[in-house]
């Protein structure tokens, strides 16, 4: 599934050179909530999709562009539901799935859109318990980490 392994010391150990430089991460509570707060106040326009976005509609959650994020934090305050993480080892293990989500989403290509969708069905198959606690309070869940 990964290409370019290497080694980085993280919460992996070993993770994909993709995903080795991974800033800003969206998690699960975006899910149900998907307000574009986030993308309010992003300064570079790389949370995808936006509402004037015709492909907003269709996606569960929303994606972090991550070679386009500045890694500036001003989206972590804005998410009502603390869905946003600022790097791979900060995101609780329990959504490690959906650091591949937002790694691989592109706005507009039908392809990798689709894989992203797939990992967050997958997530979403995968975390019954979890996605049973409201999406505000799932950030404060036992085991988290
Ligand atoms: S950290 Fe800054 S640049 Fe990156 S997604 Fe959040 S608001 Fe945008
Ligand atoms: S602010 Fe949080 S819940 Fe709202 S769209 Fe952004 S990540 Fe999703």
């Amino acid at each position: 599934m990964f290409q370019g392994l290497e080694q980085t010391g993280g919460l992996w150990g070993v993770i994909p050179r993709r995903l080795a430089s991974m800033p800003f991460i969206i998690t699960d509570p975006c899910i149900e909530t998907k307000d574009t707060a986030c993308v309010d106040v992003c300064p570079v326009d790389c949370i995808h999709p936006r509402k004037d976005e015709p492909e907003f509609a269709q996606a569960t959650m929303l994606y972090i562009h991550p070679e386009e994020c500045i890694d500036c934090g001003a989206c972590v305050p804005a998410c009502p539901v603390a869905a946003i993480y600022d790097s791979i080892d900060a995101t609780p293990s329990n959504q490690n799935d959906l650091i591949e989500a937002n790694a691989v989403y592109r706005n507009g290509d039908p392809a990798l859109m689709a894989q992203a969708e797939e990992i967050v069905k997958a997530h979403l198959a995968a975390q019954p318990a979890l996605m049973a606690i409201p999406a505000a309070e799932r950030q404060a869940a036992p085991a988290s980490h």
